[in-house]
């Protein structure tokens, strides 16, 4: 079956071109009013797509925003696993247009390169995975293992439907592992295998000292001024070298294994290769722990902007009443934003003078994600990206946030376990994502497909084998 598959594959590399040149042609922007039809659109060609090369039960599902779409071929051996692929088709804007060498939604071929806006970001990916679906089923008629699709059109716009579908249809979405391909690979050669991502809590701090401004002349060294206050209690966030210096705000951080340690330290980011993409003259954060480290598994807080008081041009000497400053913390395993929201805000009132008052917002959080990295789920991608790009990949944990695998992990569990989702890379780090000239590289797209057939069918005989081992 998997050898029917990879010859498919290699002969219907045009076909699979041309089917995702015509996805990428849908202008499906999904922060943009305008762009609504379009999103949709994106989402009935996925449904149709699904629906020609054979998935049963392919169904477009409404919500208050962007369409969602599932499907599913559940004909595998009783004892296969299931897979639940994730995927969005929605992009982002592509201003500014000027700066693109090809039409953003006129796909073209340039060497090895397919420039459109979505190409990497996740059409292209997205499209290798649904492609390997379909290269077992033409050529074999089946599949090693189940398949499940739930594909959204909100991804770019913080996923705001996806976390009901997910909680609604619990039972439907029941898999042995979920697989996602969403980011890129570390070079053409070295996949990245992402075991986590870190949360986020995004707060807004409002200081008040006063019901009005003040004139700085005839009030000055009486009338508490607000910026000077927020400032100080900034000042008090952290410790000079970028250390979080909130009473409590480590207590919850998950230490690392040595062998994480190792795994997280054999990746690309070092001192010098980071000092040269953020053009800093010197990096900051916790000595104690290597650049590598502090991207991704250590918590961050940082302050966004202030606004209030006077920054016209000119000089107006004013003492302001008001000042407002965004401060977000990236958080990791096991820290809970809600924990960490009230932890804050004890220590703002602590630090708060009685001549201001201090009121902290939240505005936006999500959890943390680790997934056991040593789950033979996880450990098969590996093989099977070094049987199809001839290296072993690298595990990292991503320093972003993705709040849907903190909600996939809460809803779909397993035997109380939550099911382990495989993160594969399939794009560049220089695909210029969300970013004029967008592309993918055609050979990783290629091999990709090569590499999924490949993995459902280790998934197909090595998962299905370990678990009648250890049914639980
Ligand atoms: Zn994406």
């Amino acid at each position: 079956m998997r050898d029917q598959a990879l010859a498919y594959a290699s002969e219907h590399q045009q076909l699979h071109i041309e089917q995702l040149m015509e996805l990428l042609c849908i202008p499906s922007v999904s922060t943009l009013p305008e762009h609504k039809p379009a999103v949709r659109r994106a989402a009935e060609w996925v449904r149709n797509y699904l629906q020609n090369i054979g998935m049963s039960r392919v169904e477009l599902i409404e919500t208050t925003g962007h369409p969602a779409v599932y499907a599913e071929w559940l004909g595998a051996d009783p004892s296969a696993p299931t897979v639940l692929i994730y995927g969005h088709y929605d992009v982002q804007p592509t201003d500014p247009d000027n700066e693109w060498r090809t039409s953003p939604f006129s796909p073209t071929v340039i060497g090895d390169d397919l420039y459109a806006r979505g190409a990497a970001d996740d059409k292209g990916p997205f499209f290798a995975l649904l492609a390997a679906v379909a290269c077992y089923l033409q050529s074999a008629g089946r599949i090693p293992v189940n398949i499940k699709v739930l594909a959204e059109g909100e991804e770019e716009v913080t996923s705001t439907n996806l976390p009901l579908i997910v909680a609604e249809r619990a039972t439907q979405l029941a898999c042995d592992t979920i697989l996602i391909a969403d980011h890129p690979m570390a070079t053409p050669e070295v996949g990245i295998l992402m075991y986590g991502v870190r949360g986020n809590l995004y707060t807004e701090l409002e200081v008040r000292t006063l019901p009005h401004d003040l004139h700085s002349g005839t009030f000055g060294g009486v009338a508490p001024n607000a910026f000077n206050v927020i400032c100080q209690i900034i000042a008090t966030l952290t410790d000079q070298h970028g250390k979080i210096a909130v009473p409590g705000f480590y207590d919850r951080v998950r230490e690392l294994s040595t062998d994480e340690r190792a795994l997280i330290n054999g990746g690309l980011a070092n001192e010098a290769v980071v000092l040269a993409l953020t053009g800093a003259s010197a990096l900051i954060g916790e000595a104690e722990y290597s650049v590598a480290e502090r991207m991704s598994v250590r918590p961050t807080l940082d302050v966004h902007g202030i606004r209030g008081g006077f920054i016209g041009a000119g000089s107006k000497t004013v003492i302001p009443a008001v000042a407002v400053a965004k401060i977000s913390m990236r958080t990791v395993p096991d820290q809970d934003s809600h924990d960490l929201f009230a932890l804050l805000d004890a220590h703002i009132q602590s630090v708060t003078p009685p001549s201001a008052h201090a009121m902290l917002r939240a505005l936006d959080s999500s959890q943390p994600t680790i997934i056991n990295y040593q789950h033979l789920a996880v450990q098969l991608a590996e093989e099977a990206y070094r049987l199809t790009f001839g290296a072993t990949p690298l595990y990292m944990r991503g320093g972003g946030s993705l709040p849907i695998l903190a909600e996939f992990q809460q809803q779909l569990r397993q035997n109380g376990h939550p099911v382990p989702i495989v993160m594969i890379g399939l794009g560049l780090p220089d695909d210029n994502i969300h970013a004029p000239n967008e592309k993918l590289h055609l050979p990783i797209f290629y091999r990709g497909i090569t590499m999924i057939i490949r993995y459902f069918a280790l998934l197909g005989t090595e998962l299905a084998a370990s678990e009648r081992l250890h049914p639980d």
